[in-house]
């Protein structure tokens, strides 16, 4: 089982970067714990520094994750700048040309991809977690809290969500393991049908009313409909009907 380490940056009396009302150490922490939960669905362990407003040092990060043995670190954390215009993301290593490079462009894309922000790219520096750790180490810049828009979309609990989703997916890349989207089932009332060779969805008409489209799959006798960001899939004959996040 691969062991990734998860550090939230900051905490307790430190409060990392501010924005107008948002602390850099609670988004970090959500974004971890996001992180650390669609790891786990995916089969890796997961050492976590801090799952709660807790001061740590640095050293006793580097520590945790040296004594552990992961075979990665990772830590979470947003930027910060004199101008309100700086809006880009970037994920950090101690030096280019090694594995913490691959691991850091694989999560820098899907970073990238999730929030629609400037690709500010993989990028060296010499900061604590990524010179003090043993094995590759990557340190993530999840935007700037003192960019008001990126600020607030940061504060809401459902963009950590997907930042966590997005290094998950990252991850699971570098350690060459799958990864499972999360995944929920609910029943509707009517199962789709099939009546002289139409296939017919009980949800169609809603799901293309907000904006979503629907495909049938004649191999596998699904009916999958594409709606904001999840996938629903049901079989014909069938009231189950199962939600991805994709
Ligand atoms: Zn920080």
């Amino acid at each position: 089982m691969p062991k990734v380490g998860i550090d939230p940056g900051h905490g307790g009396h430190d409060p990392g970067a501010r924005g107008i009302g948002a602390l850099e150490k609670d988004v970090n922490l959500g974004i971890a714990l996001f992180c650390k939960e669609a790891l786990e669905r995916c089969g890796v362990e997961v050492i976590i520094t801090r799952t709660t407003d807790k001061f740590l040092t640095l050293f006793e990060r580097s520590n945790l994750f040296n004594a552990e043995e992961v075979d990665l670190a990772v830590s979470i954390h947003c930027n910060a700048s004199s101008s309100e215009n700086a809006d880009y993301i970037s994920t950090y290593v101690i030096e280019k040309g090694y594995n913490a490079e691959i691991a850091a462009t694989l999560t820098q894309r899907e970073l990238v991809k999730v929030t629609g922000w400037p690709d500010g790219g993989v990028r060296e520096a010499n900061f604590h977690m990524v010179r003090e750790t043993k094995m590759p180490a990557i340190l993530s810049e999840n935007g700037f809290l003192t960019n008001p828009r990126e600020e607030k979309w940061l504060s809401i609990p459902e963009n950590q969500k997907k930042l966590g989703e997005a290094h998950a997916k990252g991850i699971c890349e570098y350690l060459e393991i799958p990864f499972k989207p999360k995944e929920k089932v609910i029943y509707s009332d009517v199962a789709p049908f099939t009546k002289d060779g139409r296939t017919f969805l009980p949800v169609r008409a809603f799901v293309e009313a907000f904006g979503g489209r629907v495909e049938w799959i004649s191999a596998t006798q699904e009916v999958i409909c594409y709606l904001n960001d999840k996938k629903l899939t049901m079989k014909i004959g069938s009231k189950e009907m199962k939600i991805e996040e994709v």
